[in-house]
């Protein structure tokens, strides 16, 4: 999008202040038109470094009344240059609602309880639309016009969706556990799509070695830079949505990290540049108990995580060799936090508490980030008080066919007395379940 006040001979540039590529590791740096993703010495995957001087004056030039309102609002933060590529990706993501969730609070002793409510996410109803869009605006960029990934289930359908809109070809690899709706919806956005027979860290494997044979660029793997840097979008948003305050804690479901990892880049960058104080703010990691290497090591204080082999109902957070986990025990460590896991019981029970609260449906990964909001909660992790945000990552509407069945009513006749009759039962219930706690 061009922007107010943009001069004709800057219109072929965004805003954008990225420098270079650096590793996270070892210091190698690369220019940012290099097509690496992992650094050539070491392996690690590359990050994206920027200018924040100039991103401090250049954020001051334009008000956020000018600025657009998706994931391009702040795209001084951002890795993408061209305008045009920015333009016909993600004009209508990000920008969800933090919403003030009294009721779950309520519930759970919690008086400034907030859900960032990534369910509603367009195109595709995940958070994986920011990553995803930010990678196929870097595709864009290097004038290609197919996409592959390797996908948990969203990014499958964020990549079809997005590359759909961009005219580009989405070709989509899927493990061989995943909610089918998730994959059944790729093909019915048009994408080519390939179920393999292994689980997502073999898949993700041998991905790499068909990105390296095809010179296909994969979404979450050859541009993966440009993919974690749409997360950082979430943290932007929502300390403004907060009027440019950060919460005092943030609860987020983990799978490879790369959420987790860049709101804590994203919070460390609206401090740099002094759009706000952000160093106070917590960060809390939630997984699976049938996947939690992430947790696991940071419950254990260790640096090292060992990777697993996930059985989780929560098929969004099967990763079991996060790529991005050392960035979030560091994460962790640095600003302060902790780590829960939950079983698939409690995950569904936090997906229930969710709807009956918020009247949002969302899948299991935002059952897990409400679980483990619960334990912490009652655990006294957390301050009544303290500003909470728990972000709610992925739409139940995908998952439901997985979700354990709840008992359907048998079909009555079409007459009013009959219904009535059920109507009365159905308040009977519910005047028997008023007395009863929320589901535990
Ligand atoms: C991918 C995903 C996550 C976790 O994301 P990472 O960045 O891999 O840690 C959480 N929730 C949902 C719904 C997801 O699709
Ligand atoms: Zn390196």
């Amino acid at each position: 999008m061009s922007t107010a006040g943009d001069r004709t001979e800057e219109n072929e540039t965004t805003r954008s202040c990225v420098t270079e590529l650096v590793c996270q590791k070892c210091d190698v740096k690369l220019p940012i038109t290099d097509m690496e993703a992992f650094c050539p010495t070491c392996g690690k995957c590359l990050d994206v470094a920027y200018d924040y001087d100039l991103a401090a004056s250049r954020l001051r030039e334009l008000p956020m009344s000018e600025r657009p309102e998706n994931i391009w609002r702040l795209s001084e933060l951002l890795p993408i240059r061209g305008s045009h590529a920015q333009a016909q990706v993600g004009q209508f993501s990000g920008l969800t609602p933090l919403i003030p969730a009294n009721r779950l609070g309520a519930e759970l002793g919690l008086r400034k309880l907030y859900v960032k409510d990534d369910s509603t996410c367009r195109p595709s109803l995940s958070y994986k639309d920011r990553v995803v869009a930010t990678a196929i605006a870097r595709l864009l960029e290097l004038g290609k016009s197919e996409i592959g990934c390797v996908s948990t289930g969203n990014v499958g359908t964020a990549v079809a969706s997005l590359a759909a809109k961009a005219g580009v070809t989405p070709y989509v690899f899927y493990p061989n556990r995943l909610e089918q709706t998730k994959a059944r919806a790729c093909r019915a956005l048009g994408a080519r799509v390939c179920q393999v027979s292994g689980n997502y860290d073999e898949a993700n494997r041998e991905c790499r070695k068909v990105a390296a044979a095809s010179g296909l660029e994969f979404a979450n793997i050859t541009l993966r830079p440009f993919y974690a840097e749409g997360a950082k979008t979430m943290a932007f948003e929502i300390v403004e949505q907060l009027g440019w305050n950060a919460p005092d804690h943030i609860v987020s479901a983990t799978a490879g990290g790369t959420l987790s990892s860049r709101l804590h880049k994203g919070l460390v960058e609206l401090e740099t540049v002094g759009l706000a104080q952000t160093k106070s703010t917590k960060m809390h990691i939630a997984q699976p108990d049938g996947c939690s290497p992430i947790a696991s090591a940071i419950i254990a204080h260790e640096s090292e995580i060992h990777p697993c082999t996930p059985t989780t109902a929560a098929h969004s957070l099967a990763i079991g060799s996060p790529g991005d986990g050392y960035l979030v025990i560091e994460a962790v460590r640095s600003r302060g936090g902790s780590a829960a896991s939950a079983s698939d019981e409690e995950i569904f029970a936090g997906i229930d508490l969710l709807a009956v609260t918020e009247g949002i449906l969302t899948e299991p990964a935002g059952g897990t980030t409400v679980a483990v909001l619960k334990k912490l909660a009652e655990a006294g992790e957390l301050d009544p008080d303290a500003v909470v945000v728990a972000i709610i990552t992925g739409n139940g509407l995908k998952t439901l066919d997985d979700h354990p069945p709840k008992p359907w009513p048998s079909m009555v006749e079409c007459d009013s007395e009959s219904m009535l009759s059920v109507l009365s039962d159905f308040q009977h219930e519910q005047a028997a379940s008023a007395a009863q706690p929320l589901p535990a």
